[in-house]
Protein backbone atom coordinates (compact mmCIF):
# COMPACT_ATOMS: atom_id res chain seq x y z
CA UNK A 1 0.00 0.00 0.00
CA UNK A 2 2.63 2.58 0.79
CA UNK A 3 4.59 1.65 -1.74
CA UNK A 4 1.95 1.96 -4.04
CA UNK A 5 1.43 5.62 -2.92
CA UNK A 6 4.87 6.19 -3.57
CA UNK A 7 4.59 5.59 -7.18
CA UNK A 8 1.48 7.55 -7.17
CA UNK A 9 3.75 10.84 -5.89
CA UNK A 10 6.35 10.01 -7.86
CA UNK A 11 4.46 10.28 -11.14
CA UNK A 12 2.72 13.27 -10.00
CA UNK A 13 5.89 15.39 -9.26
CA UNK A 14 6.84 14.64 -12.68
CA UNK A 15 3.65 15.22 -14.09
CA UNK A 16 4.00 18.52 -13.22
CA UNK A 17 7.28 18.75 -14.18
CA UNK A 18 6.24 17.78 -17.82
CA UNK A 19 3.01 20.01 -17.70
CA UNK A 20 5.49 23.32 -17.13
CA UNK A 21 8.10 22.69 -19.53
CA UNK A 22 4.83 22.16 -22.24
CA UNK A 23 4.07 25.46 -21.39
CA UNK A 24 8.09 26.94 -21.64
CA UNK A 25 7.92 27.63 -25.66
CA UNK A 26 5.41 30.10 -27.20
CA UNK A 27 4.32 30.34 -30.24
CA UNK A 28 3.42 33.73 -31.97
CA UNK A 29 -0.03 34.40 -32.85
CA UNK A 30 -2.22 36.98 -34.56
CA UNK A 31 -3.14 38.41 -31.43
CA UNK A 32 -1.67 42.12 -31.35
CA UNK A 33 0.19 43.78 -28.15
CA UNK A 34 0.46 40.36 -26.16
CA UNK A 35 2.53 40.91 -23.04
CA UNK A 36 3.45 37.80 -21.59
CA UNK A 37 3.20 37.52 -17.87
CA UNK A 38 4.08 34.58 -15.59
CA UNK A 39 0.57 33.95 -15.16
CA UNK A 40 0.08 34.13 -18.48
CA UNK A 41 3.35 32.89 -20.97
CA UNK A 42 1.97 32.31 -23.73
CA UNK A 43 -1.10 34.09 -25.90
CA UNK A 44 -4.09 31.22 -26.07
CA UNK A 45 -6.44 33.37 -27.96
CA UNK A 46 -4.96 34.29 -30.99
CA UNK A 47 -3.69 31.98 -34.30
CA UNK A 48 -0.34 31.03 -34.67
CA UNK A 49 1.96 32.30 -37.07
CA UNK A 50 3.30 30.07 -39.58
CA UNK A 51 4.68 29.46 -43.00
CA UNK A 52 2.32 27.85 -45.46
CA UNK A 53 5.37 26.27 -47.91
CA UNK A 54 8.14 24.13 -46.76
CA UNK A 55 10.68 25.79 -47.68
CA UNK A 56 11.28 29.85 -47.72
CA UNK A 57 13.82 32.14 -48.88
CA UNK A 58 16.32 34.80 -47.11
CA UNK A 59 18.12 37.38 -48.55
CA UNK A 60 20.94 39.75 -47.13
CA UNK A 61 21.17 43.08 -47.98
CA UNK A 62 24.20 43.35 -50.01
CA UNK A 63 26.42 46.10 -48.18
CA UNK A 64 26.13 43.70 -45.21
CA UNK A 65 27.95 45.72 -42.14
CA UNK A 66 31.24 47.33 -42.22
CA UNK A 67 32.10 44.35 -39.38
CA UNK A 68 31.03 41.35 -40.73
CA UNK A 69 30.95 41.32 -44.44
CA UNK A 70 28.21 39.37 -47.02
CA UNK A 71 29.81 36.04 -47.23
CA UNK A 72 30.31 35.84 -43.06
CA UNK A 73 26.78 36.89 -43.07
CA UNK A 74 25.31 34.58 -45.48
CA UNK A 75 27.39 32.03 -43.96
CA UNK A 76 26.62 32.69 -40.58
CA UNK A 77 22.15 33.18 -41.65
CA UNK A 78 22.35 30.11 -43.12
CA UNK A 79 23.77 27.74 -39.92
CA UNK A 80 21.53 29.89 -38.37
CA UNK A 81 18.23 28.82 -40.38
CA UNK A 82 19.90 24.77 -40.20
CA UNK A 83 19.71 24.49 -36.80
CA UNK A 84 16.28 24.38 -36.75
CA UNK A 85 16.04 22.70 -39.66
CA UNK A 86 18.10 20.09 -38.24
CA UNK A 87 15.91 19.25 -35.15
CA UNK A 88 14.78 16.16 -34.28
CA UNK A 89 11.58 15.78 -33.32
CA UNK A 90 10.00 14.02 -30.25
CA UNK A 91 6.86 12.12 -30.54
CA UNK A 92 4.71 14.76 -28.57
CA UNK A 93 6.70 18.22 -28.94
CA UNK A 94 3.36 19.72 -27.02
CA UNK A 95 4.18 17.83 -24.29
CA UNK A 96 7.73 17.78 -25.20
CA UNK A 97 8.24 14.07 -24.18
CA UNK A 98 9.22 10.89 -26.32
CA UNK A 99 12.22 10.29 -27.79
CA UNK A 100 13.51 12.71 -30.32
CA UNK A 101 13.85 10.83 -33.31
CA UNK A 102 10.88 11.65 -35.30
CA UNK A 103 12.12 13.41 -38.24
CA UNK A 104 12.91 16.86 -38.65
CA UNK A 105 10.65 19.55 -38.40
CA UNK A 106 8.84 20.46 -41.97
CA UNK A 107 10.36 23.73 -42.80
CA UNK A 108 13.92 24.85 -44.19
CA UNK A 109 14.93 28.45 -45.01
CA UNK A 110 17.15 28.85 -47.96
CA UNK A 111 19.74 31.67 -48.99
CA UNK A 112 18.07 33.31 -52.41
CA UNK A 113 21.44 35.37 -52.81
CA UNK A 114 21.26 39.10 -51.68
CA UNK A 115 19.09 42.06 -52.73
CA UNK A 116 19.25 45.86 -52.17
CA UNK A 117 16.59 46.78 -50.24
CA UNK A 118 17.61 47.77 -46.24
CA UNK A 119 14.15 48.96 -45.57
CA UNK A 120 11.62 46.21 -43.16
CA UNK A 121 8.81 46.28 -45.68
CA UNK A 122 5.70 43.82 -47.02
CA UNK A 123 4.78 45.04 -50.74
CA UNK A 124 1.26 44.23 -50.78
CA UNK A 125 1.16 44.99 -54.82
CA UNK A 126 5.12 44.02 -55.89
CA UNK A 127 7.80 41.43 -55.13
CA UNK A 128 8.73 40.85 -51.12
CA UNK A 129 12.24 39.63 -49.66
CA UNK A 130 12.54 38.21 -46.06
CA UNK A 131 15.65 40.70 -45.88
CA UNK A 132 18.23 40.45 -43.26
CA UNK A 133 19.88 44.24 -43.11
CA UNK A 134 22.54 45.92 -40.26
CA UNK A 135 21.82 49.29 -39.00
CA UNK A 136 25.54 49.86 -38.56
CA UNK A 137 25.67 54.09 -38.58
CA UNK A 138 22.09 54.00 -36.30
CA UNK A 139 19.36 52.31 -34.42
CA UNK A 140 16.77 53.66 -37.34
CA UNK A 141 14.21 52.60 -39.79
CA UNK A 142 15.96 52.82 -43.57
CA UNK A 143 14.55 56.84 -43.54
CA UNK A 144 16.82 57.61 -40.79
CA UNK A 145 13.66 57.70 -38.04
CA UNK A 146 15.09 56.59 -34.76
CA UNK A 147 14.14 53.31 -33.34
CA UNK A 148 13.29 52.49 -30.05
CA UNK A 149 15.26 50.74 -27.04
CA UNK A 150 18.72 51.33 -29.32
CA UNK A 151 21.05 50.57 -26.33
CA UNK A 152 19.42 47.22 -25.36
CA UNK A 153 18.20 45.86 -28.60
CA UNK A 154 21.03 43.67 -30.23
CA UNK A 155 18.19 42.91 -33.58
CA UNK A 156 15.01 42.79 -33.95
CA UNK A 157 12.86 40.37 -36.57
CA UNK A 158 9.32 42.24 -37.95
CA UNK A 159 6.96 39.54 -39.19
CA UNK A 160 3.97 40.47 -41.33
CA UNK A 161 0.89 38.02 -41.48
CA UNK A 162 -2.76 37.58 -42.22
CA UNK A 163 -4.37 38.26 -39.34
CA UNK A 164 -6.94 36.18 -40.04
CA UNK A 165 -5.09 32.60 -40.46
CA UNK A 166 -1.76 33.34 -39.73
CA UNK A 167 0.07 33.01 -42.59
CA UNK A 168 3.28 34.45 -42.61
CA UNK A 169 3.89 36.86 -45.47
CA UNK A 170 7.01 38.48 -45.07
CA UNK A 171 10.04 38.07 -42.08
CA UNK A 172 12.79 40.74 -41.98
CA UNK A 173 15.54 40.62 -39.47
CA UNK A 174 17.47 44.17 -38.40
CA UNK A 175 20.97 43.61 -36.51
CA UNK A 176 21.94 46.42 -34.24
CA UNK A 177 25.58 46.92 -35.07
CA UNK A 178 25.71 50.52 -34.15
CA UNK A 179 25.23 50.00 -30.54
CA UNK A 180 26.90 46.40 -29.65
CA UNK A 181 29.79 45.24 -30.86
CA UNK A 182 28.44 41.89 -32.93
CA UNK A 183 31.83 39.78 -33.48
CA UNK A 184 31.36 36.33 -35.44
CA UNK A 185 34.72 34.36 -33.61
CA UNK A 186 34.57 31.16 -32.68
CA UNK A 187 35.33 29.98 -29.27
CA UNK A 188 37.67 30.11 -28.18
CA UNK A 189 37.94 33.36 -29.81
CA UNK A 190 36.76 37.08 -28.33
CA UNK A 191 33.11 36.45 -28.44
CA UNK A 192 31.99 39.61 -27.03
CA UNK A 193 28.01 39.54 -28.99
CA UNK A 194 27.96 36.26 -31.13
CA UNK A 195 26.44 37.15 -34.36
CA UNK A 196 25.44 33.01 -34.63
CA UNK A 197 23.61 33.32 -31.42
CA UNK A 198 22.20 36.20 -31.71
CA UNK A 199 20.25 35.44 -35.97
CA UNK A 200 19.74 32.02 -34.17
CA UNK A 201 17.24 33.15 -31.81
CA UNK A 202 16.23 35.47 -34.34
CA UNK A 203 15.47 33.29 -36.59
CA UNK A 204 12.96 31.31 -34.04
CA UNK A 205 10.71 34.42 -34.79
CA UNK A 206 11.52 34.64 -38.40
CA UNK A 207 9.74 31.20 -37.88
CA UNK A 208 6.88 32.41 -35.73
CA UNK A 209 8.17 31.35 -32.36
CA UNK A 210 8.34 33.70 -29.49
CA UNK A 211 10.36 33.67 -26.41
CA UNK A 212 10.09 30.62 -24.44
CA UNK A 213 9.12 31.56 -20.37
CA UNK A 214 11.40 29.11 -18.55
CA UNK A 215 13.38 30.50 -15.71
CA UNK A 216 16.89 30.51 -17.00
CA UNK A 217 17.98 27.40 -15.71
CA UNK A 218 21.14 26.99 -13.85
CA UNK A 219 23.65 25.31 -16.00
CA UNK A 220 23.18 28.23 -18.38
CA UNK A 221 24.64 26.74 -21.13
CA UNK A 222 20.81 24.67 -21.16
CA UNK A 223 19.04 28.08 -22.10
CA UNK A 224 16.44 28.07 -24.50
CA UNK A 225 18.00 29.86 -27.83
CA UNK A 226 14.36 31.51 -27.70
CA UNK A 227 15.15 32.97 -23.89
CA UNK A 228 14.18 36.36 -24.51
CA UNK A 229 18.20 38.02 -23.25
CA UNK A 230 21.23 37.16 -24.72
CA UNK A 231 24.56 37.12 -22.30
CA UNK A 232 27.33 39.26 -23.44
CA UNK A 233 30.40 36.56 -24.33
CA UNK A 234 28.14 33.86 -24.73
CA UNK A 235 27.69 31.14 -27.72
CA UNK A 236 24.99 28.79 -25.91
CA UNK A 237 22.25 30.01 -27.95
CA UNK A 238 23.52 28.47 -30.92
CA UNK A 239 22.28 25.73 -30.02
CA UNK A 240 18.61 24.42 -29.59
CA UNK A 241 17.74 23.41 -26.29
CA UNK A 242 14.26 20.87 -26.07
CA UNK A 243 12.42 23.45 -25.13
CA UNK A 244 13.40 25.28 -29.09
CA UNK A 245 13.26 22.03 -30.55
CA UNK A 246 9.63 21.31 -29.14
CA UNK A 247 8.26 24.71 -30.25
CA UNK A 248 9.92 24.49 -33.89
CA UNK A 249 8.19 20.70 -34.15
CA UNK A 250 4.60 21.68 -33.20
CA UNK A 251 4.86 24.22 -35.52
CA UNK A 252 6.13 22.48 -38.16
CA UNK A 253 5.25 18.83 -37.78
CA UNK A 254 7.60 16.38 -39.78
CA UNK A 255 4.64 14.99 -41.51
CA UNK A 256 3.23 18.20 -42.76
CA UNK A 257 2.16 18.54 -46.53
CA UNK A 258 3.31 21.50 -48.09
CA UNK A 259 4.79 22.17 -51.19
CA UNK A 260 8.82 23.56 -51.03
CA UNK A 261 8.80 26.76 -53.10
CA UNK A 262 11.10 29.36 -51.78
CA UNK A 263 9.64 32.75 -53.40
CA UNK A 264 8.67 35.58 -51.59
CA UNK A 265 5.19 36.43 -51.81
CA UNK A 266 4.13 38.09 -55.15
CA UNK A 267 7.87 37.11 -56.27
CA UNK A 268 11.47 37.84 -55.01
CA UNK A 269 12.30 41.66 -55.12
CA UNK A 270 15.67 43.19 -55.45
CA UNK A 271 14.92 46.75 -54.69
CA UNK A 272 13.09 47.98 -52.30
CA UNK A 273 8.69 48.23 -53.20
CA UNK A 274 7.96 51.39 -51.17
CA UNK A 275 6.08 49.05 -48.33
CA UNK A 276 2.52 49.36 -48.17
CA UNK A 277 0.91 52.41 -48.33
CA UNK A 278 -1.93 51.60 -46.12
CA UNK A 279 0.54 50.21 -43.26
CA UNK A 280 0.37 52.49 -40.47
CA UNK A 281 3.10 52.31 -37.79
CA UNK A 282 2.27 52.83 -34.43
CA UNK A 283 3.64 52.07 -30.76
CA UNK A 284 2.10 49.77 -28.48
CA UNK A 285 3.02 47.57 -25.72
CA UNK A 286 6.37 48.27 -25.10
CA UNK A 287 7.64 47.55 -28.72
CA UNK A 288 6.20 49.00 -31.74
CA UNK A 289 3.23 47.19 -33.96
CA UNK A 290 2.59 47.22 -37.88
CA UNK A 291 -1.34 48.88 -37.80
CA UNK A 292 -4.30 46.46 -39.16
CA UNK A 293 -5.66 48.01 -42.34
CA UNK A 294 -7.11 46.07 -45.40
CA UNK A 295 -3.84 45.56 -47.89
CA UNK A 296 -5.66 46.29 -51.74
CA UNK A 297 -7.18 43.08 -53.90
CA UNK A 298 -6.86 40.27 -51.73
CA UNK A 299 -9.27 42.21 -48.54
CA UNK A 300 -6.59 40.73 -46.61
CA UNK A 301 -5.37 42.38 -43.35
CA UNK A 302 -2.48 42.47 -42.72
CA UNK A 303 -0.43 42.89 -39.31
CA UNK A 304 2.63 42.37 -37.91
CA UNK A 305 2.89 41.61 -34.39
CA UNK A 306 5.25 42.88 -31.85
CA UNK A 307 8.48 44.04 -33.29
CA UNK A 308 10.32 40.82 -31.46
CA UNK A 309 13.68 41.85 -30.53
CA UNK A 310 16.84 39.76 -28.63
CA UNK A 311 17.74 42.02 -25.40
CA UNK A 312 21.38 42.10 -24.02
CA UNK A 313 21.52 40.87 -19.83
CA UNK A 314 24.09 42.63 -19.06
CA UNK A 315 27.15 44.87 -19.69
CA UNK A 316 29.95 43.76 -17.89
CA UNK A 317 32.30 46.94 -16.71
CA UNK A 318 35.42 46.36 -18.51
CA UNK A 319 38.08 46.46 -15.51
ZN1 LIG B 1 13.56 37.69 -29.25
Amino acid sequence: MRRSELVLLASFTLGLLTTRDAFAWCRTTTTQGFVPTSEKPCDDTGIPLYWSTRCVGFSVQRDASRWIDLATTRSVAQKSFDAWKNSSCPADPVSCTGSFDQGHPSIEVKDLGPVSCDCVEYNGKVGNANTIVFRDLAWTECDGTPKSDADTTLALTTVTFNTETGEIYDADMEVNTANNPITTDDPPGRVLYDFQSILTHEAGHFLGLAHTNLPQPTDKTKTPTMYARYEQREVYMRDLSNDDVCAICAAYPPNRSAPCDTTPRRGLALECGGGDPETTTKSGCGCMVLGQKPSGLDAVIVGATCLLGLGVVARRRRR
